[in-house]
C-alpha cells in the first residue's frame, strides 16, 4: 500500500507526543513516560471505530472517559488516579489536536491543574486536523496509527493487553447494543448463539444496565457520578450468569456497591409488585442499618420502557433461592 505523505507526518507526529518523561514517576510498563495522551487518543479511535464520533468535534462525554479510564485501569497500578482532562488540554502542543472554545470563552493557553468540570464549561471540545480525522474515521489508517501508540508507549508484556482493549472495547459495545436490541423486540433469549468471552460480556452487560438505568441504584435510587467518569453503580445479574446464562436486561438491575453486596448475600431483594424487600436479619442488634431499612416496601427504580424491567419470573427466584426473610 502506499503510503499518503500527510499519513506519514501523523504516524511521526504519534509517535513523539510530548509526554512526561519523569522515571522516578513513571514505571517500565508505561516506557517509564506518562500514558495520559496514548490513552487519550487510543479512545477516540475506539469511539471512531464503534461510530460514536463521525464528525470531527471530539466532545469530552461520559462515554470518552469511560473508555480513557478504562485503559488506565488496564495498564496503572490500582490505587493511582488521574483525570481525562490533562490530555486533553494539553495535547494541543503537539500540534494537532485544536481545542475548540465555548462560545464568549477565552481559549486559555495554560490551566496549572485542569478539571473535567472546568473542561466542560470551558470547551466544546477538540478538533483534529482534518486530514487526520479522515485517517481516524478509515480503519486502515486507524489500525496503523494505533499500532504506533501501543508500540512505542508501552511495554513488550503490555503491548499485547492495550491492543486486545481495543478489540474488547468494540465488541462490549456491539454486546451492549444488542442486549437492549434483543430485549426491545421482546425475543426470548439468545437461543443457541455462542456468548462473547467474559471480559466482552461483563463489559457490555454493565454497558447496556448502567445506560438504561442512567447510573441510578435500583433499589435506593441513589445516583452519584463524578466528573471524571466514576460511578457509584454495577451492573447485577438477578438470577446469577453461572445458572443461566442470561445477559438481558430484564435479568439485571443497576445496584450501588451497598444494594449490590446486600442483593447478593439475600439481605434485600424485591417484590412481586416492584417493591424493594428487606431482611429481618439487618434488623438485629449488631446491625446499623441505617437508610436501608426506610427502603422497604419502596418502589424500586426501573428503566422505560417496561421492556427493559426485571422479569417477575427472574426476582421470584431470586426470593425463592437467595433472599433471607
Ligand atoms: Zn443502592
Amino acid at each position: 500500500m502506499k503510503i499518503p505523505k500527510n499519513f506519514e507526518k501523523y504516524l511521526d507526529a504519534f509517535s513523539r507526543l510530548r509526554t512526561d518523561r519523569n522515571r522516578n514517576y513513571w514505571g517500565e510498563e508505561t516506557c517509564f513516560g506518562a500514558p495520559h495522551k496514548p490513552f487519550l487518543l487510543l479512545s477516540v479511535m475506539d469511539l471512531a471505530a464503534q461510530g460514536q464520533i463521525t464528525r470531527n468535534l471530539i466532545v469530552p462525554g461520559q462515554e470518552i472517559v469511560e473508555t480513557f479510564n478504562g485503559y488506565w485501569q488496564l495498564v496503572i497500578p490500582p490505587g493511582r488516579t488521574t483525570s481525562m482532562a490533562y490530555p486533553f488540554f494539553y495535547l494541543q502542543s503537539d500540534g494537532f489536536w485544536h481545542l475548540a472554545p465555548l462560545e464568549d470563552r477565552r481559549v486559555p493557553k495554560t490551566a496549572s491543574t485542569p478539571s473535567m468540570a472546568w473542561l466542560r464549561r470551558t470547551f466544546a471540545g477538540a478538533r483534529l486536523d482534518e486530514d487526520l480525522f479522515a485517517f481516524l474515521l478509515n480503519p486502515v489508517y486507524r489500525e496503523q496509527l494505533r499500532m504506533v501508540l501501543v508500540q512505542k508507549y508501552f511495554a513488550k508484556e503490555v503491548q499485547p493487553r492495550v491492543a486486545e482493549q481495543g478489540f474488547t472495547n468494540f465488541a462490549a459495545f456491539v454486546y451492549a447494543r444488542d442486549l437492549i436490541a434483543k430485549a426491545a423486540e421482546t425475543t426470548t433469549g439468545f437461543g443457541k448463539t455462542e456468548p462473547p468471552p467474559p471480559q466482552v460480556r461483563d463489559q457490555g452487560f454493565r454497558k447496556a444496565i448502567v445506560q438504561l438505568y442512567d447510573h441510578r441504584c435500583a433499589l435506593c435510587g441513589i445516583r452519584m457520578l463524578t466528573d471524571e467518569g466514576h460511578t457509584v453503580v454495577e451492573a447485577a445479574h438477578i438470577v446469577p450468569w453461572s445458572q443461566c446464562h442470561d445477559d438481558l436486561p430484564n435479568n439485571g438491575l443497576c445496584l450501588c456497591r451497598l444494594c449490590h453486596w446486600s442483593f447478593d448475600e439475600g439481605l434485600m431483594s424485591v417484590g412481586d409488585d416492584y417493591q424493594v424487600l428487606v431482611s429481618g436479619r439487618v434488623r438485629t442488634d449488631r446491625n446499623m442499618p441505617g437508610h436501608i431499612l426506610t427502603l422497604t416496601d419502596r418502589p424500586i427504580f426501573k428503566p422505560d420502557p417496561e421492556k427493559f424491567w426485571p422479569a417477575r419470573e427472574n426476582l421470584a427466584q431470586h426470593r425463592r433461592e437467595v433472599f433471607v426473610r
